[in-house]
């Protein structure tokens, strides 16, 4: 067995031992099976390949300070997916089938679940494709779901640093009564040429307006937004945005802590009121925004004035983290324990 560098992972791809599959055939999923092989046999025809019959998912496992494995809250993505499901008429995978299947996949893994002490984690990636041959435009009548684990680094190797992002009023990712609020590879595609014009320009991402009016926040890529001020959290109510489960359980933990906890539309002129403002997704937990530049309206948000992460997002991401790796008790049943 190969020996892996804990401290010199990346949010890259590396291979692992299994992966786990199950496939949807005359209305049925079949067991659960475990693969060594990475790759599929894939018909010429089918609808994931023509018409954009994808749908994923993405969670996380932890090691604790007991050794124990932790999975954070993947009923929420058993049942995100399967709205996700919904949204592009794809076969539903039962909540039960796939939180076996996601243990079954880190059971399998475990020697590739990083240790406590590197920061790291074992990041868990569902994936739900059609796979029946089919040329004219309609849903699939077969299914393939798969899981595949892989381990990441500490998203922060230089600390939790703020970064600046960019308003690109010239493109749009997902439209108000479309497939934003679904986990859909569609909607990546749509806004890679946004994302890399916005690295090109020295930004970290594209903070989305509202496609319609372009006058409320939507979110930042593939991360909810929030705003802190006035001892209140605030994140945008939109129906084009993912309900992100990161977000969700930062609304919990700010109303712990104290915070009242806004969810309404956020106008673009409200963010120079912010004190604090970030980012929120599960590779992350929370990315600080430093500065968000509209750029052809010439307008500049400036959220950190020393380069560092205000007070409120700090407690916050590190009260999560300390929920994901058992360190602190798990109040609300987020936490699966595997091991
Ligand atoms: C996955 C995703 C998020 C973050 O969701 P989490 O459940 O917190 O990981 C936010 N926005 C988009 C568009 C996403 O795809």
């Amino acid at each position: 067995m190969d020996v892996i560098n804990w401290s010199n992972l990346s949010f890259g791809y590396m291979k692992t031992d299994y992966n786990i599959r199950s496939y949807y055939k005359e209305g049925k999923w079949s067991d659960p099976i475990s693969e060594t092989s990475e790759f599929i046999n894939l018909h010429i025809a089918a609808t994931c390949l023509h018409y954009g019959q994808e749908v994923f998912e993405g969670l996380k496992a932890f090691r604790g300070k007991d050794g124990k494995i932790r999975v954070f809250r993947m009923r929420e993505n058993a049942l995100r997916l399967q709205s996700s499901c919904r949204g592009i008429m794809m076969a539903e995978l039962p909540v039960e089938l796939f939180e076996e299947m996601v243990i079954q996949a880190v059971k399998k893994n475990a020697r590739f679940v990083p240790p406590y002490e590197s920061g790291a984690s074992l990041y868990i990636r569902p994936l739900l494709i059609g796979t029946s041959a089919q040329v004219g435009v309609k849903p699939a009548t077969e299914y393939t779901f798969i899981i595949f684990v892989t381990p990441v680094g500490p998203y922060f190797k230089e600390g939790f640093k703020p970064t600046p992002m960019v308003i690109l009023r010239e493109y749009d990712r997902a439209a108000p009564l479309g497939t934003g609020t679904y986990k859909v590879g569609g909607n990546y595609a749509a806004s890679l040429v946004a994302g890399e014009k916005a690295h090109e320009l020295g930004y970290s991402a594209v903070l989305y307006l509202d496609a319609k009016e372009k006058k409320y926040i939507d979110e930042c890529g593939p991360a909810n937004f929030f705003g802190i001020k006035d001892n209140t959290y605030i994140t945008p109510k939109s129906t084009s945005i993912l309900p992100s489960i990161t977000n969700k359980s930062l609304m919990q933990l700010a109303e712990d802590m104290g915070l009242k906890v806004e969810r309404r539309p956020i106008p673009e002129e409200e963010l120079a009121t912010f004190e604090e403002a970030g980012a929120c997704g599960t590779a992350a937990v929370i990315s600080p925004i430093l500065r968000i530049d509209d750029l052809s309206e010439n307008k500049s948000y400036q959220f950190s004035k020393d380069g560092k992460a205000g007070p409120i997002s700090e407690k916050l991401y590190q009260k999560l983290r300390a929920i994901q790796y058992g360190d602190e008790p798990d109040k609300y049943g987020w936490v699966t324990v595997i091991e």
